[in-house]
């Protein structure tokens, strides 16, 4: 069986100002039927990026994307704008990270998603078949009904009231709340969730985090999570990607990536969040994300490795895959010795 998302030799560079930027270089990933991945990155390491290519979004500046995006074993780059976008608003949610730029401020909220509902899944609908729908009381009623239900499955507080009011009117986690159920409306077989919540305050991030591991307890949807925060991934996926550099680092099911990081990035972050929960990852690492426009020769990792030699500096790793699931990009595990433990913690 395909799986339902797989994307393979994925770049996506930009011509910038300063030069030409491989901001995704060369990605593999894929989410299985049900399953729930999510791929962990400090901001800058292009997972936006992927999700954006993933979903059919990049748009400005100019990007150059190569390799192939899957869903069910279809290469999406063959469909049309309009089987695209069908897609996308049919078999495909998606939840981006800033809530209140996603709503449309002109439109009310209940207008917005019983649009959703009614035409989401549908690429252009003629103009014609478009305004008899969007104006025929019936219809708009039972859609007006199926997206209170969906409010309330969000646990929208009340939700009569948010129906009619335009998204200025609403708070951030409200916001948030209404795109989970707009990205649900059209029951999804893969929800793509960008960060979701983290531009809010902790506490209601928190809240739409268990609201999201709840919606995912009660179906039977996959999911491509985007995160910076381990304690996230932990929660709520089965499968880990560790992505540095525009590189897929590491992965592993959940407990192998906890319980046997591989790569010196994956254990580093590890061991920066004591509590695993709640924390940000960049602290306990030092250094920061490689410039795209002029990355480290060799492993990308390596200004910032602890265990960096010559071979660093100048030859790329190869991604050596092992087990079911496992994958490392290190020059350690590549030559099936991984030598002694490392310190962590410490920079050369
Ligand atoms: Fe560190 Fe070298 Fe492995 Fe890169 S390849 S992570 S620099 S040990
Ligand atoms: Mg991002």
């Amino acid at each position: 069986e395909d799986p339902i998302l797989s994307v393979s030799d994925l770049s996506v560079g930009f011509e910038g100002f300063d030069g030409y930027a491989d901001v995704v270089d060369g990605v593999d990933l894929s989410v299985g039927r049900g399953e729930v991945v999510t791929v962990v990155g400090e901001t800058g390491c292009g997972k936006s990026v992927t999700t954006k290519a993933v979903t059919g979004l990049l748009d400005e500046p100019p990007a150059n994307v190569s390799g192939t995006v899957a869903f069910e074993g279809t290469d999406l780059s063959t469909l049309s704008a309009d089987e695209r976008r069908a897609l996308n608003g049919d078999r495909m949610g998606m939840v981006f990270q800033d809530p209140m730029s996603s709503l449309n401020p002109v439109f009310t909220v209940g207008e917005q998603l019983v649009d959703t509902l009614q035409f989401g899944g549908e690429g252009s609908a003629g103009v014609v078949e478009y305004l008899r729908r969007r104006y025929s009381r019936s219809d708009r009623a039972d859609a007006r009904e199926r997206v209170l239900d969906m409010l309330r499955e969000v646990q929208m507080p009340d939700p009569e009231s948010v129906m009619d009011s335009y998204p200025s009117e609403l708070s951030g986690g409200m916001c948030q709340r209404a795109l989970v159920a707009q990205a649900l409306l059209n029951e999804p077989d893969l929800l793509i969730a960008d960060e979701p919540g983290t531009a809010l305050d902790v506490t209601v991030h928190d809240q739409i985090l268990a609201l999201l591991s709840e919606l995912i307890e009660d179906r039977d949807m996959s999911i491509l999570m985007i995160t910076h925060n381990l304690g996230v991934a932990r929660q709520l996926s089965d499968r880990v990607y560790i992505m540095y550099g525009g590189r897929i680092v590491e992965t592993g099911t959940t407990e192998e990536i906890f319980e046997d990081p591989k790569h010196p990035y994956t254990q580093g972050l590890i061991a920066s969040i004591p509590q695993l929960s709640g924390g940000t990852m960049a602290d306990g690492i030092d250094g920061s994300v490689p410039e795209y426009t002029d990355p480290p020769e060799g492993c990308r990792f390596h200004p910032r490795c602890p265990y960096a030699d010559e071979a660093c500096r100048t030859e790329r790793p190869a991604f050596e895959s092992f087990g079911d699931a496992r994958g490392v990009e290190c020059v350690r595990f590549a030559s099936g010795d991984p030598g002694p433990e490392p310190t962590l913690g410490e920079t050369k």
